[in-house]
């Protein structure tokens, strides 16, 4: 195959294992990283975040934790000393560019007449599309800019790193008439554990939200103040936090969403009549899982079907982040390779439109940025599976087919 310039936009986990793969597989990415470091999203947590998936969860299916972390849900400092261990040993850090923001993309070589009339992806539903378009990369690096041809661009740049999300405020109702100070998470992770204790330190403070950080920040309010300077959490919709993720005995409770037997609660696009009705009966079990930024259409999580030569990878979050990255990443390879070619624009578009309308329907006028169900996880996998050529079902055994969750091992022999 001839050598084709690929581009990896972003280091953290879903860059790290893009770029992997991409190695294993013969291309030679080039890998842009706004940060000094690898790791993303954490190398920039509060002091006191830990994992929240399990270990067994949350792991690359090529590269196992060491046996000194016993904790199922590890401290952030040895979840980024994981992340190290894996760009060392495959030796990654010779393709990252480091302090390298990437500033624009833009797409030329083809027409913009051409291209609205297209009926399939990038002209011909391949990867490369015809070999006319090309992706320029506006790189800024300390100071200066410089320019990249590449034929194909992989964006890895996360759904929580860099732009903290703030609401905006009808005038003279936000922050200014506010008396004391206000600080997105992101301002006060970036603070490190000691300058952020010494902030809060005998000040009431307000936390709003009520998700992760939310939570953590409330947590080490109440450790350096007790009851004496009590913190307060504003939160504008009622939720279900599932104390420790565990129900029943201990149980994990992210091994419900990975099991099989989780898709049926679920509507899904193409399902039969069967699957229809077990959804419909089943649908008071369910639980919905996914952000509320705005949604990015993609087919299998990763193709936007109009814009050509491009993937996504790390966009689909779901109870098991890493893995569900992690086999994406090996999908756009494939069809890098000119494994698969996809369907044409109109059926993609089809198949979203479907998607999305499933969403909204399960999620009570908060589905904007639903980037998919955690539920449907095993869902997701098979169609990827299915797209490369290998049998989705993958357990030994009806119960175990239904039952037992899938896990990041149960994909390792599926290759681009
Ligand atoms: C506090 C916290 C706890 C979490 N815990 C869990 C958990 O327990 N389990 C789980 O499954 N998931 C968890 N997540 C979700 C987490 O986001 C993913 O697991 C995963 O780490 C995301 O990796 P990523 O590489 O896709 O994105 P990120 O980690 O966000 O990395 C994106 C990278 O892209 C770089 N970048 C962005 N824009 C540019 C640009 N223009 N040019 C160059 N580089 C750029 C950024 O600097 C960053 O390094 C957690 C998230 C947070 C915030």
């Amino acid at each position: 195959m001839e050598k084709k310039r690929v581009a990896v936009i972003g280091a953290g986990v879903s860059g790290l294992i893009t770029c992997k793969k991409l190695l294993d597989q013969g291309f030679n990415p080039v890998v842009f990283e706004s940060d000094s470091d690898i790791g993303g999203v954490w190398g920039h947590t509060l002091g006191s975040t830990r994992l929240q998936s399990l270990t067994i969860v949350y792991r690359f299916s090529d590269f196992p934790w060491p046996d000194s972390i016993t904790d199922t849900r590890p401290h952030n400092s040895q979840v980024m000393e994981y992340i190290r261990s894996y760009a060392s040993h495959f030796v990654l850090f010779r393709c990252i560019r480091f302090k390298h923001r990437v500033v624009s993309i833009e797409y030329i070589g083809t027409d913009e007449e051409k291209m609205v009339v297209w009926e399939s992806w990038a002209g011909n539903g391949e990867a490369f599309g015809g070999g006319q378009g090309v992706w320029l990369i506006t790189v800024e690096h300390e100071g200066s800019i410089e320019t990249y041809q590449m034929d194909f661009v992989i964006l890895c740049i996360g759904r929580h790193s860099g732009l903290p999300n703030i609401p905006k405020f009808p005038e003279g109702k936000g922050s200014e008439v506010f008396q004391g100070q206000v600080l997105h998470s992101m301002d006060y992770s970036n603070m490190g554990p000691k300058k952020a204790a010494e902030l809060v330190k005998n000040k009431l403070v307000s936390v709003v939200g009520f998700h992760k950080s939310a939570t953590d920040i409330a947590a080490e309010c109440a450790n350096v103040n007790g009851s004496k300077f009590p913190c307060t959490m504003i939160i504008r919709s009622k939720a279900w936090n599932v104390p420790n993720h565990t129900v029943w005995f201990g149980i994990p409770m992210a091994l419900f969403y990975l099991n099989r037997f989780a898709e049926l609660l679920i509507h899904k696009p193409g399902e039969g009549i069967l699957l229809w009705l077990l959804a419909t009966v089943l649908t008071p079990l369910n639980t919905i899982d996914g952000s509320r930024d705005s949604p990015i259409p993609l087919y299998r999580e990763c193709i936007h079907p109009r814009i050509p030569q491009l993937a996504v990878i790390g966009y689909c979050e779901s109870a098991a982040s890493l893995f569900t990255t992690e086999l994406r990443s090996k999908w756009v390879i494939h069809f890098m390779k000119g494994g698969l070619k996809l369907p044409s624009i109109a059926s993609m578009e089809k198949h979203m439109r479907e998607k999305e309308s499933l969403m909204g329907s399960y999620s009570h006028g908060m589905s904007r940025g639903l980037s998919c169900f955690g539920g449907i996880h095993t869902w997701y996998n098979d169609q990827v599976c299915r797209d490369m050529g290998y049998n989705p079902r993958r357990k030994k055994g009806f119960l175990a087919e239904w039952l037992i969750p899938y896990l990041p091992g149960d994909y390792v022999d599926v290759t681009p």
